[in-house]
């Protein structure tokens, strides 16, 4: 089983899709482990998206992460790194296929409603960024067999 970070973006809060994003992520069949509500501090949001640092959208980026609250989650399940990222869609959601939630429901990359983490290393990364230890939740959903055998 592989955890990784999931944070519906600013955007996402104001424009009132939280709970349509989180059904999808919970019928896929997924487990929640940790969740925060809370406006990122600055500093923290550099951390965050510290390999983009320099690069001309960099500045806008941090504005628009801080601009309000997000919704700061762990989720674990079966390969979740690389199917969340499926399911989320392309950066560009432009270019991400209907289906996804960025193909379903943004338009720009600067406005794209949702993170997840793109590797085992930074789902680690991230995780530990956000969240302290205790506020990860051990516990087993009595559906668990029916979702893997
Ligand atoms: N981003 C942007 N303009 C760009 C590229 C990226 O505003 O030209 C933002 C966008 O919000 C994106 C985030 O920076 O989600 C991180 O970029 P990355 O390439 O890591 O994409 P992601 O992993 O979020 O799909």
């Amino acid at each position: 089983m592989e955890r990784t970070f999931i944070m519906l973006k600013p955007d996402a809060i104001q424009r009132g899709l939280m709970s349509d994003i989180l059904k999808r992520i919970e019928s896929k069949g997924y487990k929640l482990l940790a969740m925060k509500f809370l406006r990122i501090p600055r500093e923290q949001a550099e951390r965050h998206y510290a390999e983009h640092k320099g690069k001309p959208f960099f500045e806008g980026l941090i504005e628009y992460m801080t601009s309000g609250p997000v919704l700061m989650m762990v989720w674990e399940g079966e390969n979740i790194i690389a199917s969340m990222r499926t399911m989320m869609g392309k950066t560009n959601p432009n270019e991400a296929a209907p289906g996804t939630i960025r193909g379903d429901y943004a338009q720009q990359t600067g406005r794209n409603i949702i993170h997840g983490s793109d590797s085992p290393e930074s789902a680690k990364r991230e995780i530990e960024l956000f969240f302290n230890d205790y506020e990860i939740q051990s516990w087993e959903p009595s559906v668990s067999k029916w979702l893997c055998e």
